[in-house]
């Protein structure tokens, strides 16, 4: 039997999201990406978990296990934070598919310095010849703005903000630095942010949840 997505190779899997069978190839490369797969797919579930435990050794490896501590301490104390940004990057790499780690780098630096400015109270628009990286910044800076609103009497600050900007900057590093792949990382955000999980409706256009908080 032929694979149900490259209809070349031979298929040896069953594939949930498909109602047919797949090859292992285009499960591994497509899953959570061009196949929208339910998140009690075990073989969705093995990969993420294999994926994230490989990339964790990794980085400890590399930068040792304070920074990872640190790291899951700042996650665990704005895990809503997290999820905006994630999120907000899943559902851009879905609608625009040529975009890569690159872009993303351009983006976020350009969010950061756009973040540092406002907490210095100056007003200066970062304006970059990509497109993608000042649509980035631009969504990066409503979505901090947005996290005031929602959690500023929590505790929340820009400067936590600036902070998690940072943490996704170094994560992103690490991708560009380790894993083979322009869109590695936008990829695997895109993964851990599965279309289902919250609005069946994400990532169509006009349809986006949070009372329009992503800026298109
Ligand atoms: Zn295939």
């Amino acid at each position: 039997m032929k694979c149900v997505h490259c209809r070349t190779a031979k298929a040896k899997r069953y594939c949930p999201a498909k109602k047919d069978e797949i090859c292992p190839r285009c499960c591994g490369e497509h899953r959570g990406i061009e196949i929208n797969c339910p998140l009690d797919c075990e073989y969705f579930i093995e990969g993420q978990k294999n994926h994230q435990e490989r990339i964790d050794k990794l980085r400890i490896q590399k930068e040792g296990i304070k920074t990872y501590v640190k790291r899951a301490e700042l996650f665990n104390n704005n895990t809503e934070i997290f999820a905006l940004v994630e999120r907000y990057i899943a559902t851009s790499f879905r609608s625009n598919r040529r975009i890569d780690n690159r872009d993303l780098q351009r983006g976020l630096e350009q969010g950061c310095k756009a973040i540092e400015t406002e907490i210095k109270g100056v007003f200066y628009e970062y304006e970059s010849e990509n497109s993608y990286a000042n649509e980035i910044s631009t969504n990066i800076m409503a979505i901090m703005k947005e996290c005031l609103k929602r959690y500023e009497s929590k505790g929340f600050t820009l400067e936590t903000g600036l902070e998690i900007m940072k943490e996704y900057q170094s994560e992103l590093m690490f991708y560009i630095e380790n894993e083979q792949g322009s869109q590695s990382y936008l990829k695997q955000i895109t993964r851990s942010y599965p279309e289902d999980a919250e609005n069946p409706d994400a990532g169509r256009p006009g349809t986006e949840g949070e009372g329009g908080l992503i800026i298109t």
